[in-house]
């Protein structure tokens, strides 16, 4: 999972796009960057944090009318410098681009490049192979005359050759700046717009909390399928390319995004208390006497403060974090995930001792977290300890961006029922959200669930996901 921003129609707008990808921080952790066009393409990445990537940037050497930020999350490829984002190219126009997903045709794109254009992908980040595909097809076209319509036709090509799951922002020099979304809209891509005495300027961000905080008007949502070119004089154009019926991730609403943004015109955080809620059925059907419900903090306060409300037992924080480690999962490997889960979480006593615990998180995928959470609550006399996940159990890979392609190491993989994962991760008992409960949520806009349910929108082949599965069994990552 990855976060990106664009802007476009301002002077300076630099410190806009660094600011505003402080605020998505949370999508990746790995990399960072910018790039701006002012003539000529300035940029600038680097691996870590926002803040360490551009510790003593020059936003006066990076002025610019259009621009675009990214925040990366390794799910494929290296977590080295050599792929972060954006990418730049400089024919047969100057190209640049940031994506947010991932492609599952990697190889078979990455051979066609290669016969058909003599093109050498030098990365393994995919975005490459969007912005080679993107360009081999710009190619056909009549540059000196290019239209609108041609840019269409160009996007509705990748569409056709790329599959798996893409949001996209490219800058097109001395033509303008386009959007795009995957055939599918898998991924979030939101469209905001602002008023300065420069004129109107657009933006494109992953999340709606980029807008809040650098002052821009939510417009909408990118649709799947659709494009959206805005040309130098500033004229919004857009068009639904290819269409496919939607499947918006619903780990989106979970656990990724930050819970004041909205998606679909739902707000991250009431979706989590919904759902919270309708756990109350499965929660009272087991058989389990909690005292207090607590949650993991922070993305667990909205599940748990919904299901308290819903079973009226209390909610109480019964779990202090430190502020300053970062997410267990967006760590590289396991033993790095283990030691920040370590680090980032401890009891508190009083709330804890002799009473009868219910923990809820989002979602339990490998256990790492659950385990030392129970153990912990153990440790400082929690009577009993029963964990609840606000998602349904974790069975199948996710192929489109987020880190959890391996199915050995999903603990609802491995083991058929929830008394053995409540065996295998200390609890008392395990209950998990059903997914014809977080399906019924979901009637009105159509989700990916794939990794609950195996079902993949795009569809996969076994040869392809044994594949992906490979890769990641090989890559840094694990
Ligand atoms: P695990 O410890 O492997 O069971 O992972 C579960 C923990 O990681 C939970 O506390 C979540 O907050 C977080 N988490 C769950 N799924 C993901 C994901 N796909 N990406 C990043 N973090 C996740």
């Amino acid at each position: 999972m990855c976060g990106i921003i664009g802007i476009t129609g301002h002077e300076d707008i630099s410190a806009e796009l660094i600011n505003g990808l402080t605020v998505i921080q949370h999508r990746g952790q790995d990399a960072a960057g910018i790039v701006t066009l002012n003539g000529r393409f300035r940029m600038k990445k680097g691996q870590g944090h926002v803040s360490r990537v551009f510790r003593n940037f020059d936003p006066e050497a990076f002025q610019g009318k259009c621009g675009l930020g990214h925040v990366r999350y390794a799910t494929m490829g290296s977590t080295l410098e050599v792929d972060a984002q954006p990418i730049a190219v400089n024919y047969p126009y100057g190209l640049a681009m940031v994506h947010n997903g991932n492609v599952i045709n990697f190889q078979e794109l990455r051979r066609r490049l290669y016969e058909d254009n003599m093109r050498l992908l030098d990365t393994s980040n995919d975005v490459a192979l969007i912005l080679y595909t993107f360009a081999a097809q710009l190619e056909k076209k009549d540059l000196k005359h290019l239209k609108v319509d041609d840019l269409f036709d160009v996007v509705s090509e990748v569409q056709d050759l790329v599959k798996g799951a893409y949001s996209a922002l490219t800058i097109i020099a001395n033509k303008g700046f386009l959007a795009f979304t995957d055939p599918y809209g898998i991924r979030p891509l939101v469209m905001g717009r602002k008023l300065t005495d420069q004129g109107v300027v657009y933006a494109f961000a992953s999340e709606t909390t980029v807008f809040d905080f650098l002052g821009y008007e939510m417009m909408r949502d990118l649709q799947p399928g659709e494009a959206v070119f805005i040309d130098n004089e500033m004229n919004v154009h857009s068009k639904i390319l290819k269409q496919k019926k939607q499947a918006f991730c619903v780990f989106e609403y979970i656990y990724f995004a930050r819970e004041d943004s909205v998606f679909h015109e739902r707000l991250v955080a009431s979706e989590r208390v919904k759902m919270g809620k309708k756990l109350a059925k499965t929660f009272q059907e087991a058989d389990i006497d909690p005292d207090i419900i607590i949650d993991v903090p922070n993305s667990a306060y909205f599940f748990a403060s919904g299901l308290a409300e819903e079973v009226h037992v209390p909610y109480r924080r019964g779990l202090a974090k430190n502020r300053f480690v970062g997410r267990s999962f967006i760590t590289p490997t396991q033993k790095e995930r283990e030691n920040v889960v370590k680090q980032k979480l401890n009891p508190i006593k009083d709330i804890i001792k002799d009473r009868k615990v219910a923990v809820v998180d989002d979602s339990i995928v490998r256990g790492t977290t659950s385990r030392h959470i129970i153990h912990l609550l153990r440790e400082y006399g929690a009577a009993k300890v029963f964990f609840v996940s606000a998602s349904p159990p974790i069975k199948f890979p996710c192929i489109y961006g987020i880190d959890m392609s391996v199915r050995k190491e999903m603990v609802a993989s491995h083991y058929n029922d929830n008394e053995e994962i409540a065996r295998v991760i200390g609890a008392d008992a395990v209950i998990y959200q059903k997914l014809e409960d977080l399906q019924e949520l979901y009637q009105d806009l159509p989700i990916c669930d794939a990794c609950f349910s195996g079902n993949y929108p795009t569809g996969i082949t076994k040869e392809i996901l044994d594949h992906i599965e490979q890769e990641k069994i090989g890559s840094d990552r694990n």
